[in-house]
């Protein structure tokens, strides 16, 4: 009788078969006295071969000696120490397959001597398992990598292009106020030989009443009242002929858009006034029909004023045949709703066809010799940038004078007017 069986009896030794792990139990000096159906299976020895032998059967060539320096400080200072997780740890085949394992250690003292009892657990599934997470985990790390990057190119993509959107539309804008500029220069161009005979009336006012001044001062015979009352009207001249440069000077310089609230009523006399010496110089009556209370709009004040000259000129360039006496503007303010005021520039002259009126805001479309067709398609572009709508009305037929009206519409900003 061997002194294990002096240690653990029958029934134990029955459980100790019965159990899924592998159990070896070795004396003090590392010889097996104890294996179970397990282990015979795990590594493919009878029991007759390694009983009596020494454990390291187990354990492959080339950790067999470190093993033995471990086994002998494990006995020196012998304890139960939990299955090794961490390190992979190997045991051998009879057949010399290398074999990973868990194994566990439990000291066994007895009066027959120190013995120790190892589980050992075979984790090639387990190890295969982690291989196959491992490497899945591998995959999706590389995909997850792969995906952030294009996603991330795609991101700067669209950052670059969103970039690139923002200069064509910012280029655009400033064409578009360039040609807006342009064309204020062009009405103006239009006016010139007007506003220079306009120019000419104070300047020869001025130079008359300055001639009769220094002839009374010569002649001895001026009196300070009239030579006073001639300077006053020279200054009210001067003063008269710059009022005239100032206006045209504010009409045409170059700005960024700018918004300010304001009565359109007060944008429509003004501009009244700066085409004034016009409508006296082709003997048009203004008939003004101003709403009263109109509330305020946020708008440009040169655009709108451009696009209100634009209207009143193309009024006095459609009555030109009329007869002197029968040259009627019609300029009318009105609040249409709570959220929107109306202008109308209406006119008595030669009115608009039906295929001119499908044309009449294109660019580039006039139907006159000198024309250049770009006052209505900028006047469109200016009031639906202020978020309004422009449109004529006229008798089909034309002929008849009955005349034109081009309306537009402008919205009132509550916001604005809740400050
Ligand atoms: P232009 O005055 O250089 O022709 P516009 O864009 O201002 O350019 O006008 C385009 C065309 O619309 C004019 O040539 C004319 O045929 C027509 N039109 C504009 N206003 C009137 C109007 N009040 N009465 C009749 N026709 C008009």
């Amino acid at each position: 009788m061997h002194e294990i069986d002096k240690v653990i009896d029958n029934k134990h030794k029955e459980l100790l078969e019965l159990m899924s792990d592998a159990i070896v139990i070795v004396d003090h000096d590392g010889k097996v006295v104890f294996v179970n159906k397990q282990t015979e299976m795990l590594f493919g020895y009878p029991r007759e071969d390694i009983l009596g032998g020494p454990v390291e059967v187990f354990i492959p060539y080339k950790i067999k000696k470190d093993h033995s320096k471990f086994r002998a400080s494990y006995m020196q200072h012998p304890e139960a120490r939990a299955m090794e997780v961490q390190k992979s740890l190997l045991g051998v085949t009879r057949q010399g397959v290398e074999v990973p394992v868990e194994i566990g250690l439990s000291p066994l003292a007895s009066m027959q001597g120190n013995f120790t009892i190892a589980t050992i657990r075979d984790v090639t599934k387990r190890r295969q398992i982690e291989q196959e997470l491992r490497k899945a985990q591998q995959v999706l790390e590389k995909r997850v990598k792969e995906r952030t990057a294009d996603l991330q190119a795609a991101n700067e993509k669209l950052q670059d292009e969103m970039l690139e959107r923002k200069k064509v539309e910012e280029h655009a804008r400033q064409q578009q106020a360039e040609i807006t500029h342009v064309s204020r220069l062009s009405l103006l161009g239009e006016m010139s030989s007007g506003l220079a005979h306009e120019l000419n009336q104070p300047l020869a006012a001025i130079s008359n009443y300055s001639q009769g001044c220094i002839r009374r001062i010569q002649s001895g015979k001026g009196e300070q009242d009239s030579l006073i009352q001639a300077m006053e009207r020279i200054t009210s001249e001067a003063n008269r002929a710059s009022g005239i440069i100032a206006r045209l000077r504010k009409f045409v310089r170059k700005e960024e858009l700018q918004r300010t609230c304001i009565n359109l009523n007060t944008i429509l006399e003004e501009v009244l006034e700066l085409v004034d010496f016009e409508l006296r110089n082709h003997r048009v009556a203004v008939k003004k029909q101003l709403a009263k209370d109109l509330p305020e709009v946020c708008i440009d004040i040169i655009q709108i004023q451009q696009v209100l000259v634009n209207l009143i000129w193309n009024a006095i360039e459609a009555m030109g045949e009329n007869a002197e006496d029968n040259r009627i503007l019609t300029v009318c303010t009105a609040l249409v709703d709570s959220d929107t005021v109306e202008i109308a520039v209406g006119d008595n002259g030669y009115g608009i066809g039906k295929e001119v009126m499908e044309k009449l805001f294109n660019q580039f479309f006039t139907t006159k010799e000198d024309g250049v067709g770009i006052g209505l398609s900028i006047s469109r572009t200016i009031i639906v940038d202020h978020g309004g709508k422009i449109w004529a009305e006229s008798v089909p037929g034309a002929d008849s004078g009955a005349g034109t009206v081009f309306k537009l519409k402008l919205p009132i900003e509550k916001e604005a007017h809740a400050k």
